[in-house]
């Protein structure tokens, strides 16, 4: 079976865990630290927290933000739920905007004509753009109507480690950036998420929040506030730590995989069978995403593709269709389309072009004409 994607774990990771599992420090230690700095270095931030996973890196950073109760927050439809969890779960309210047909990301008409429309009764206080599959937001767009509403930003940027536009990384763009280090994104530590930011004051906070409400003074330990246990692991940091230095690399070869994809699959999508994604520049390709336009069902496509020995899955949820956001907010028609028609193909730097090729095949005598 080729696997939608796989953990790019080499020896000398494994034995950098070991590492640290045998000198005994488990939780927040040296790995950690050395970890947020070689993160912010490469993003070109001020500072990281790191956190346990991409949905506690959410939550932190609305919580350091003061969004609660009485708010409300932009999501985009096409996304995994947990954006909009987070929202919900510091009780303001997800307001759900729809994404463009090409990008899977944010449509910046749709939010402007909102922002500019809205009546409340809630604060409409910030805009979470999520980078879907690495494939970043018009941040240039979506930090002029926020900064224009003095809406915060909070890029969750949980599968775009790495993306770039016009010279600065996904996550550097707003107040925070979100990322995840889960075993589905190029960078994984297991379970995993980090906070990046320029506001040393707001990082403060937010290690303040991922550890108790706590700081330490030099005579112990002051609580400041009710907060989280949201800490990385020492090991899990030792992990993320040696595979920064090959991000670069694998994210390039993730690109010359996707346009190769783009390459092999265009005679489909000129028979009018399929939809690719747009080739962006700067593009990281978490997930390469292709949508169903045939008439077979995509449960079915799935499914022949299983039977042939390729791991094919949905690519995202949309958040008007899943239900507990439903009816929230008018219908988001591009999103729930991506969410019913999309197919996420087997992808990663680990990949040759010939595995490309097969799974294409595959496509092809199943959609073909
Ligand atoms: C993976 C992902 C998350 C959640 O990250 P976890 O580390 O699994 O909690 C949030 N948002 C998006 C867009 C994601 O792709």
């Amino acid at each position: 079976m080729l696997k939608l994607s796989k953990p790019n774990i080499s020896e000398a990771a494994i034995s950098a865990v070991a590492d640290v599992l045998r000198s005994g420090q488990l939780v927040h230690g040296q790995e950690c630290e050395a970890f947020e700095r070689e993160l912010a270095a490469y993003l070109g931030c001020a500072d990281v927290v790191l956190v346990s996973s991409g949905t506690a890196a959410l939550h932190v950073a609305l919580l350091a933000l003061d969004i609660g109760p009485g708010d409300a927050v932009v999501v985009p439809d096409f996304t995994f739920p947990a954006t909009a969890n987070a929202v919900a779960m510091v009780g303001a309210r997800p307001v759900i905007v729809d994404v463009e047909a090409g990008t899977y990301t944010l449509d910046t008409a749709q939010f402007e004509e909102l922002v500019q429309n809205w009546k409340g009764p809630e604060r409409l206080r910030a805009v979470i753009p999520v980078h879907e599959f690495g494939c970043m937001a018009d941040m240039p767009a979506i930090n002029r109507i926020a900064r224009e509403h003095s809406m915060a930003i909070v890029e969750d940027a949980a599968c775009a480690l790495g993306a770039i536009r016009a010279d600065r990384k996904a996550g550097t763009w707003g107040d925070v950036g979100c990322f995840s280090f889960h075993p589905r994104k190029t960078l994984t530590t297991g379970e995993g998420g980090a906070l990046a930011t320029d506001n040393v004051d707001l990082a403060s906070r937010m290690r303040r929040l991922r550890n108790h409400g706590m700081e330490r003074t030099v005579t112990g330990m002051r609580f400041l506030e009710p907060a989280t246990n949201y800490r990385l692991t020492n090991f899990q940091a030792a992990l993320g730590r040696a595979q920064l230095p090959l991000l670069d690399e694998w994210i390039d070869m993730r690109r010359r995989l996707a346009s190769a994809y783009v390459t092999l699959l265009k005679p489909l999508q000129d028979e009018g069978v399929l939809l690719l994604p747009d080739l962006v520049a700067g593009h990281s390709w978490q997930t390469f995403m292709v949508v169903n336009r045939s008439d077979l069902p995509r449960s079915r496509i799935i499914q022949i593709l299983q039977d042939e020995g390729f791991e094919v899955n949905l690519g995202a949820q949309s958040l008007s269709v899943i239900g507990i956001y439903a009816g929230s907010d008018k219908a988001a028609p591009c999103g729930g389309h991506l969410y019913r028609e999309g197919i996420a193909l087997p992808f990663c730097e680990q990949y040759s072009k010939t595995n490309l090729e097969m799974v294409a095949q595959a496509l092809a005598r199943c959609l073909g004409k």
